[in-house]
């Protein structure tokens, strides 16, 4: 297939999307679009499918029917060149899943030495640059295990941005992190939006969601319920599951 896609058209588009986990349909026709530069925010309650559609859309997992693009091309497709795909798409989970015996600086190097061959000099300017973009500057020789969970998850997020992907997925990365490193976690990712990356975050920080995203989307057992900008969701909910959950978080 011949993509025809153009800067201007969504990164990410999923049309009617359904996936189902034997008799448990878990994505019950998701639709929804990413465009180049917008922060979207996908909130819900446990057990909405928000992992699981992020997981489709960088396609860890096969959907059971509808489409999801990204840059134009059909994730679904078999013929799909995956390394190709993972090249666009950065991917951040709740567990950082660094590995241990490399300092902050070799996980970082990692990928774009043995997945993408380049030169290892060029290779480590630049994940120093990454470092100290997510203000790690000082702890490039650090293991993981000598960082905290904030720290390590911003090594995660510098080693995703090693790839130089068109768009970064975040699931729920705060959500195992101490309070205390939870915001140093969340004003990198605000930077990187502010930088103009292109992002799509599921996450349960309210506020994050309120003060950075273009647009919310709630979800509730596999269907979008509503969405909008986030000072028309927070303030005027419509549907009443969406109130429900807000009250409950907010
Ligand atoms: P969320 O991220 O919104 O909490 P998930 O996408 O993790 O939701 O899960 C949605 C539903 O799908 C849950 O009922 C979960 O148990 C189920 N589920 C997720 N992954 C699998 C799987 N690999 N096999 C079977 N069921 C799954
Ligand atoms: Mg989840």
């Amino acid at each position: 297939m011949v993509a025809t896609w153009t800067p201007d058209q969504p990164i990410v588009q999923c049309v009617e999307v359904r996936k189902s986990f034997g008799a448990l349909e878990v994505l019950k026709g998701i639709s929804l679009s990413v465009r180049k530069g917008e922060v979207i925010c996908i909130i819900g309650p446990s057990g909405s499918g928000k992992s699981t559609l992020i997981r489709c859309i960088n396609a860890l997992q096969p959907i059971s029917s509808g489409s999801i693009q990204i840059e134009g091309i059909e994730v679904t497709d078999p013929r799909l060149d995956k390394l190709a795909l993972r090249r666009k798409v950065g991917m951040v989970f709740q567990q950082y899943n660094l590995f241990p015996h490399k300092t902050a600086l070799q996980n970082v190097m990692m990928a774009p030495i043995h997945v993408l061959g380049q030169k290892r000099a060029e290779v480590e300017a630049r994940a120093r640059a990454l470092l100290a973009k997510v203000r790690l500057a000082g702890k490039e020789d650090s293991y993981p295990g000598e960082l905290s969970g904030g720290q390590q998850q911003r090594v995660a997020i510098a080693r995703s941005l090693a790839m130089r992907p068109d768009i970064m997925l975040f699931d729920e990365v705060t959500a195992a992190l101490d309070p205390e490193t939870v915001k140093e976690v969340l004003v990198t990712i605000r930077e990187l939006a502010e930088d103009g990356m292109t992002c799509l975050l599921v996450t349960h920080e309210m506020n994050f969601a309120r003060e950075v995203a273009d647009h919310v989307y709630f979800t509730d057992r596999g269907v979008i319920v509503e969405h909008g900008p986030p000072e028309t969701l927070f303030t005027a909910a419509k549907d009443e599951r969406t109130q429900r959950f807000l009250s409950q978080v907010l």
